[in-house]
């Protein structure tokens, strides 16, 4: 086994995202852990790899996620409510499909299931979770947020 970015053979080794993933068709590589927090796919605070997304490049950390989404949810109701208000119908009905699907394996809200969506695309694109929101109402669609599957 060698880090697929240093050609190092590494100590301890890391099971990151690959983020070509498009080009060679593996979804998980071999990294030392030097690289991986270079690449900005490792989360220090959590001793742990990100979790890559099919469809693009993009890695996020669920517990990083996870933890915003909890300190942050009081504000799930008003962006929800931000969220209806705005989108078209069949947007809505889209999002809250993916929502109640969330919602019946969280047991969370659906507010709090769209809340969830908006943090994990922040964290993906590395943006402020209200940006996400403001970019959703912007565009009236719910593409940005709509989850993709691992
Ligand atoms: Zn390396
Ligand atoms: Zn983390």
């Amino acid at each position: 086994m060698r880090c697929k970015f240093c050609g190092t053979d590494p100590d301890p080794v890391v099971l990151v995202p690959n983020v070509e993933k498009r080009k060679d068709g593996q979804i998980e590589i071999f990294s030392c852990l030097d690289c991986a927090i270079k690449q900005g796919i490792y989360c220090e605070k959590h001793d742990s790899p990100h979790t890559g997304f099919s469809g693009d490049e993009t890695t996020a950390c669920l517990r990083c996620i996870e933890e915003e989404v909890q300190t942050k949810k009081e504000a799930a109701e008003e962006v929800y409510a931000r969220i209806c208000g705005t989108l078209p119908q069949e947007e809505l009905d889209e999002l809250k499909e993916f929502a109640e699907d969330s919602s019946v394996i969280t047991g969370d809200d659906e507010s709090v299931s769209v809340f969830r969506f908006v943090m994990t695309t922040a964290h993906r694109l590395k943006l402020p979770w209200d940006q996400v929101v403001v970019m959703t109402l912007e565009r009236r669609s719910a593409q940005l947020i709509l989850p993709s599957p691992f």
